[in-house]
């Protein structure tokens, strides 16, 4: 895919295994946006044991949300530095980030693009979750199923080998995706009332996913601009 810079805003939902990583990052590079995830923000904060590391590590083992005061902050920060149009993956996960973020905008006269969800089936999601590894050391991400690497247990492109997250076994996708329903499956009416959302079936292979995802994008926001 080629890399066309846009000055967009875009948020990214999806229940977790939908390939909001993968299709972010997609996006980023076709776009010319950077990436802001929250949950690498987290992961980045706890591997290197900083004090908001040590705070967050145990709501991430137990696939539990981190404090919404906590995430408005750390989200805020970033958003405050990217420059040009960025996407947000992982945020907002709640009503009341929705709502500290559309303030946060509102204040530096920016506004909202789109919002874009990834949708998947419940058992999709688990099959795709407990078979999803990845790498430690260059964040290669492979799934058995789909996505195997070369040799099994080791990263294509480093002599690493390859680990599972810790969130990923079957009993914290099954809490991962209880939580998602309750506080983030709100957003949707939330940012439907708004008109900016779009909607795409994530049960397909990633290269389609892609083509459609950006299809939206083309075909609304683009179309708009
Ligand atoms: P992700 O990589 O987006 O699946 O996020 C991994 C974990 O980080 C989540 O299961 C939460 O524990 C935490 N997390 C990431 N983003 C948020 C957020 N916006 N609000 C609360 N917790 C979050």
């Amino acid at each position: 895919m080629s890399s066309e810079k846009k000055d967009l805003r875009i948020v990214i939902l999806g229940c977790p295994g939908a390939g909001k990583g993968t299709q972010a990052k997609r996006l980023c590079q076709r776009f010319g946006l950077t990436h802001l995830s929250t949950g690498d923000m987290l992961r980045a904060e706890i591997s290197s044991g900083t004090s908001l590391g040590k705070k967050v590590e145990d709501y991430l083992r137990r696939g539990s949300l981190v404090p919404d005061t906590i995430m408005v902050e750390l989200a805020c920060a970033k958003l405050d530095m990217a420059q040009g149009g960025w996407l947000l993956d992982g945020f907002p996960r709640t009503l009341p980030q929705a709502q500290e973020l559309q303030g946060f905008l509102t204040s530096c006269g920016h506004k909202l693009d789109i919002v874009l969800s990834l949708e998947l089936k419940e058992g999709e999601v688990i099959k795709r979750l407990t078979s999803r590894w990845s790498c430690p050391s260059c964040g290669e991400v492979y799934n058995l199923l789909s996505r195997p690497p070369k040799a099994a247990g080791k990263c294509d492109r480093c002599p690493a080998a390859l680990t599972q997250r810790p969130d990923d076994t079957e009993a914290t996708v099954r809490r991962r995706l209880m939580v998602y329903e309750d506080l983030t499956r709100p957003l949707v009416a939330y940012y439907r009332g708004e008109h900016l959302f779009e909607e795409v079936d994530a049960d397909r292979g990633m290269e389609e996913v892609a083509q459609a995802v950006a299809g939206v994008i083309e075909g609304t926001v683009l179309a708009r601009k």
